[in-house]
């Protein structure tokens, strides 16, 4: 284990401080996928991996620190915010010699944690944990998550939780709102320092170009394009897209009330924190978009205007052809019948009106064939109003051209149609379980999220759509 890079920054861009340790820690989850694919040192034993989440005891080596960063926050600046609860506490490899950060989240106060007591609730936890794993498994880039650990300690929220903290790892923690913290304060050195920081972590075919910072943006542009579009066709909602919590690497960070679409409805908001919808599912191409612009700003001593707004021209494009090309094949097609998107926009709005489950109603659709048969009832059950059957029609015939058999095409729409998402009831089933010191059902979503394109005999109900009392749930920032 190395001390973290970040620590070889200038003292400005973090605080050193050591994690508060959890009173009587226990192991929660372990992901024993995500051990493997990362050198952990001395962390691949259980009871060393305990001690070190825990912030018992740190492996040697390490040099503990919680990042400064600022953003903005529902749209409004916020000049000073950083790792409140989260630390920094090593780098690892993974297996082909990248090198990503391992972080403490709810590892005690920081110098940022403002009001905050600097912990995580176990809830909070568990979400993230199954959340990171199963985006990554839907081949999303993520943080990934090594481990839970929890302890009674009470904490105060809406009502009272207990305390754990997540092992996570990525790539870098380095956000947008990074970026925004020392262009505001002025340090012109400090952003040029970030952007090489962040070209050498995520970009290192970048390095040493002159035009290195232009090339960065655009990167970050094109990274955040291709995110954002998977995100879109999967059907991702991630709840609190604050400059804060937009990854510099492009990859998805900081879950907190995120939701995977059901019912499918675009103005679904999952976050009951945001009352004007700011963040409704389908806001989120524009404003990562808007996110991009202040990154723009923030890294305005670097770039030119024209270069920033070059970029920028790129994003919407990039957005577009990776979501097309991402639902042509949820549809199991190799090219469009028509106009580019056309099939898909009348799905869509079939499923809209009709409230079909937007995971159920494609993963029915990869059994039906050319010839109709009792697929086509089972696709056609998921839609409460009666024009999914022309649709039916048209899309038969889209196949006709598609020189593809209907067994090739199946296997090719379960691949990319994931049977099982992480349903907000089946979180919350797992958490009600744990806070009875019950870990089984988190160990369980783990292993089937993990496996998300699978047809499980045993677990079929886990892809049901969600039971009547899952529209009590609510989610909110609190976590
Ligand atoms: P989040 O909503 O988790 O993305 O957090 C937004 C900001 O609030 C970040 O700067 C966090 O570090 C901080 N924060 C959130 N919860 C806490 C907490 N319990 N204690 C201290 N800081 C927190
Ligand atoms: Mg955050």
């Amino acid at each position: 284990m190395l001390a973290p890079g970040y620590a070889a920054l200038p003292a400005a861009f973090y605080a050193r401080v050591a994690p508060t340790p959890l009173t009587e820690p226990y192991l929660v989850a372990t992901n024993a996928a995500a051990a493997s694919d990362f050198d952990l040192g001395g962390l691949g034993d259980e009871r060393q991996l305990l001690d070190a989440a825990s912030g018992t005891v740190l492996p040697g080596g390490c040099t503990p620190i919680a990042a400064v960063y600022a953003g903005h926050q529902f749209g409004a600046w916020v000049q000073q915010l950083g790792d409140g609860r989260a630390i920094a506490i090593a780098d690892v490899r993974d297996a082909r010699g990248a090198l990503w950060e391992l972080q403490l989240k709810g590892a005690g106060e920081t110098p940022f944690s403002r009001s905050g007591d600097g912990r995580a609730v176990l809830r909070s936890t568990i979400r993230e944990f199954l959340c990171s794993e199963a985006m990554h498994a839907l081949g999303i880039p993520t943080t990934r998550a090594l481990c839970i650990v929890g302890s009674d300690t009470p904490v105060y929220r809406e009502s009272v939780e207990t305390a754990a903290v997540l092992a996570r790892i990525a790539p870098s923690h380095v956000r947008f709102g990074t970026f925004e913290y020392f262009y505001y304060r002025g340090d012109r050195e400090a952003v040029a320092l970030l952007a090489d920081y962040a070209i050498a972590r995520h970009y290192p075919e970048l390095a040493g170009r002159s035009d290195r910072y232009e090339a960065l943006f655009r990167q970050i542009v094109l990274s955040t394009a291709r995110l954002i579009a998977f995100w879109q066709a999967v059907g991702f909602e991630h709840g609190v897209m604050n400059t804060d919590n937009m990854s510099v690497a492009g990859i998805t960070l900081d879950y907190g009330p995120f939701g995977f679409m059901e019912a499918y409805d675009p103005d679904w908001i999952c976050n009951h924190s945001d009352h004007l919808g700011r963040y409704r599912f389908s806001a989120q191409p524009g404003v990562a978009l808007w996110n991009l612009h202040c990154l723009a700003a923030a890294m305005g001593t670097l770039l030119s205007e024209e270069a920033a707004l070059l970029a920028l021209a790129e994003y919407e494009p990039a957005l577009r052809t990776a979501y097309l090309e991402r639902s042509l094949r949820k549809l199991g097609l190799h090219s469009w019948p028509g106009e580019a998107g056309t099939l898909l926009a009348d799905l869509l709005a079939i499923m809209r009106r009709s409230g079909a489950d937007y995971t159920i109603a494609f993963r029915a659709l990869a059994k039906v064939g050319r010839v109709p048969s009792d697929a086509d009832q089972a696709f056609l059950a998921n839609f409460a109003t009666a024009d999914a059957g022309p649709w039916l029609l048209r899309y038969r015939e889209a196949l006709e051209s598609q020189h593809i058999s209907d067994a090739e095409r199946s296997r090719a729409m379960r691949s990319v149609n994931p049977k099982y998402v992480l349903r907000n009831y089946l979180a919350h089933q797992a958490i009600e379980r744990a806070a009875r010191r019950e870990f089984d059902e988190v160990a369980r979503l783990l292993e089937i999220l993990q496996r998300p394109y699978d047809a499980w005999p045993q677990y079929e109900s886990y892809a049901a759509p969600p039971p009547p009392w899952a529209n009590d749930l609510q989610l909110s920032c609190s976590s």
